[in-house]
C-alpha cells in the first residue's frame, strides 16, 4: 500500500532499477561465456599454429628467427608495427556489385557466394 503518489512512483523506478540491474548481469554472464568460448578457440589455434611450426622446423629446417622475420614483415604490411593485421578491405559482389564487408561467404544483398580471402593481404 503505498501512501502517496510519490512512494509509488519510488518504488516503480526502484523495481525498473532492479530489473535494469538483472538484465545487466545476465549480459555480463553470457558475455563471460562468449569470452570463455574465444578463449579456448585461440588455445586450440595456438596448440595447431604450434604443432604445424613444429613441423615446419623439423621437416623444412626453418627457424625461429625465420618465423619472427615473417611475423614481422606481415605485421608492417599496413606500415605499423603493431602486431595485428591488416583488414581486408570490403569487395564488390561479382554479381550485383554492391559492396560487401570483408570475409562475408555470401553477398548480402543477392546471396552470390563471394570469393574466398582467407588472409587479408
Ligand atoms: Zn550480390
Amino acid at each position: 500500500m503505498f501512501t502517496s503518489s510519490q512512494s509509488y512512483y519510488q518504488s516503480v523506478a526502484s523495481v525498473q532499477a532492479q530489473a535494469d540491474a538483472n538484465n545487466a548481469k545476465a549480459k555480463a554472464v553470457e558475455a563471460q561465456a562468449q569470452v570463455e568460448v574465444l578463449r579456448q578457440d585461440v588455445d586450440r589455434l595456438l596448440m595447431i599454429s604450434e604443432a604445424l611450426w613444429s613441423f615446419l622446423k623439423k621437416e623444412h629446417g626453418y627457424t625461429d628467427d625465420q618465423l619472427a622475420e615473417k611475423v614481422t614483415e606481415i605485421d608492417l604490411r599496413d606500415g605499423q608495427l603493431d602486431g595485428r593485421t591488416t583488414q581486408a578491405p570490403a569487395a564488390p559482389c561479382p554479381q550485383c556489385g554492391r559492396v560487401n564487408a570483408a570475409r562475408r561467404p555470401r553477398c548480402i544483398y543477392c546471396g552470390t557466394p563471394l570469393p574466398v580471402t582467407l588472409f587479408a593481404s
